[in-house]
């Protein structure tokens, strides 16, 4: 595009709260094959909060959220605050070797015993049978839940089932995308049972879960390698490689600074929908070449 148009356009951008931070990003969003959009934080609003703990045999709610509160006290993932507050009024232990597991949970001592909390694969790693438990389990997924299971000395005490609700905006986002012929990915380091209901709601089919913090960045470069030209969406710190790795990273106003920075483009309003009128915005600039 001319100097002019580029210009015309990013300041229409920012009059929009949608900052382009260089005019490539303004081109390059014209030629997006597939937008991939991390779940957490950015198609949902990001606050989980818990819905439902199931408790194995001899185990009261209480003990399971006061177990799993004095472990998350040590972290500062959404699904801690969210037990935190599940958790609030009751008195939490101390806690020692607090460990961080990325994409996965989390562990530490607690009154002599090790406690592990988090996703069903960490329970699997540490031969933790759910017994009973595996039931609820799958049936909370199934509902689009995220489930935390909380462990003591190798045995289940229970599960925390945690919602966080879709952005007003994501399916329209979703359904309009489709209509100007981008594909729409969801990426998420959610179990799949949960991912897949919550991308049935929204409307979108392709799923990519369980993916690992470290690898978000290298399932953008496979969709690249198919010869497709990738925009990715994100908000937290895990998403920075991502957002770099894409085609054109866009990244939630609301996020980390990390993902801001790491962004081609900035939806300052927090919106989604916001991701259209960038593409809109680009296409209607780049026209104005010819
Ligand atoms: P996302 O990509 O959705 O932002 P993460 O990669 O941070 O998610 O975490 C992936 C999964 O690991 C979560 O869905 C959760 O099951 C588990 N997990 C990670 N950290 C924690 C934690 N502090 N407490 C409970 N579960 C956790
Ligand atoms: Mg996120």
């Amino acid at each position: 595009a001319t100097p002019m148009a580029i210009m015309v356009g990013t300041g229409l951008g920012a009059m929009n709260g949608i900052l382009f931070k260089n005019a490539s990003a303004l081109e390059d969003a014209t030629k997006l094959d597939v937008i991939v959009f991390d779940k957490t934080g950015t198609l949902t609003m990001g606050r989980p909060n818990v819905v439902e703990v199931v408790t194995a045999e001899g185990i009261t709610r209480d003990e399971v959220l006061r177990i799993a509160g004095a472990i998350e006290r040590n972290s500062d993932h959404p699904l801690a605050l969210a037990v935190l507050e599940g958790a609030s009024g009751i008195t939490l232990p101390e806690t020692r070797d607090f460990a961080n597991i990325e994409g996965k949970g989390a562990s530490a001592q607690v009154e002599g015993a090790t406690v592990v909390l988090g996703n069903r694969r960490l329970m699997d790693e540490g031969k933790v049978a759910l017994g009973a438990l595996e039931e609820p389990g799958e049936r909370l997924k199934g509902a689009g839940r995220t489930v935390v299971h909380v462990a003591r000395g190798g045995e289940i005490l229970g599960l925390i089932a945690i919602a966080d609700a879709a952005r007003p905006t994501a399916k329209a986002t979703v359904a309009a995308l489709r209509e100007r012929g981008v594909k729409v990915a969801m990426i998420t380091g959610d179990n799949a049972g949960t991912a897949k209901r919550i991308a049935d709601e929204l409307g979108i089919d392709i799923v990519l879960a369980d993916v690992l913090p470290g690898q978000k960045a290298e399932k953008v470069k496979e969709l690249q390698a198919q010869g497709q030209r990738v925009g990715m969406v994100g908000d937290g710190v895990n998403d920075a490689p991502a957002l770099t790795q894409a085609d054109v990273g866009f990244a939630i106003g609301a996020g980390t600074d990390v993902a801001m920075e790491s962004a081609d483009v900035v939806l300052m309003k927090s919106d989604p929908y916001d991701i259209v009128g960038a593409i809109a915005l680009s296409r209607a600039t780049l026209r104005k070449m010819h």
